[in-house]
């Protein structure tokens, strides 16, 4: 049994994860639940703040937290030689190149999105960003999530952008167009528009459409429950618990 530590247990994504492990659905137990504060969750599982014993106790860990958590988890993770699966979103380029440096001494994965439906989706959006070409087929990213979401686009978002850029042979920082308002002028040729909704209990729903003059292609996935990305999440600790040290994606794992 792999012994799977997870960091921001008390979060929504945290108790999907206590959840799942507990299902006994995988070769996994817990090693440690770790948050801000100790305590003990409301079915009675004891809850650590001390990180490094929690590191300890586990062979690999799994970050759904915020992005100022998960830049000490990086470290600490390089320290102790633990592998890491990172689900936060929102992290900044200084933060990717952050897991890129801890990867050289200890597996590192990171998804902006842990779904097997997600990640199909992406490579998809990258075949057909090849097949339809920036001056007959306009890009449009639009995503919906619930209320308590604090990052936008999300960062499920931003993969199919990357996708869709990486399509085209260009840049997305360069491509992208994050939001309008007022008089923006009409649509530059081989932008990449996002559009965010913010409401009620949305789990996650993503939508890539290519607008041409006469037709529209659409490529859509709709998140209906959390357990995806806690099971998603899971299957790449069980994965990557025997890795070499290095950076690792979905697109390793699942072998898109
Ligand atoms: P949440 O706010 O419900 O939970 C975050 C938890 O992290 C909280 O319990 C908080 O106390 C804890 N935390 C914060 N700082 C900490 C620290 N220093 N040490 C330990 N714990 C700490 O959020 P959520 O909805 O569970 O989402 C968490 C993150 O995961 C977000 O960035 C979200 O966008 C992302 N997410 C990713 C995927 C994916 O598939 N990759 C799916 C869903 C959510």
């Amino acid at each position: 049994m792999t012994k799977i530590g997870i960091l921001g247990a008390r979060g929504r994504m945290g108790q999907m994860l206590l959840s799942e492990i507990g299902s006994g659905a995988f070769k996994a137990e817990l090693g440690a639940a770790i948050d801000r504060a100790d305590g003990v969750t409301d079915n009675g599982m004891t809850i650590t703040a001390d990180t490094a014993a929690g590191f300890g106790a586990s062979d690999v860990l799994i970050d759904f937290t915020a992005p100022a958590a998960t830049r000490m988890h990086v470290e600490l993770a390089a320290d102790m030689k633990k592998p890491l699966v990172i689900g936060t979103t929102g992290l900044e380029e200084v933060d990717e190149s952050a897991l890129k440096a801890a990867s050289e001494k200890s597996a590192v994965f990171y998804a902006a999105n842990m779904s097997l439906g997600v990640n199909l989706l992406a490579s998809l959006v990258e075949k057909v960003s090849k097949i339809l070409p920036p001056e007959d087929f306009d890009i449009e990213i639009f995503e919906a999530h619930h209320k308590h979401k604090v990052d936008a686009p999300s960062g499920t978002a931003l993969l199919l952008g990357q996708a869709a850029a990486l399509g085209r042979d260009v840049d997305l920082q360069d491509a992208m167009v994050p939001a309008r308002f007022g008089q923006v002028g009409a649509r530059p040729e081989g932008a990449i528009g996002f559009s965010v909704f913010r409401g009620g209990d949305v789990v996650g729903d993503h939508t890539v459409t290519f607008a041409g003059e006469g037709e529209r292609v659409e490529l859509t996935h709709k998140a209906s429950s959390r357990a995806i990305f806690a099971r998603g999440a899971i299957r790449a600790a069980l994965w990557l618990k025997d890795k070499q040290a290095g950076f690792y994606t979905m697109r390793d794992m699942l072998d898109l």
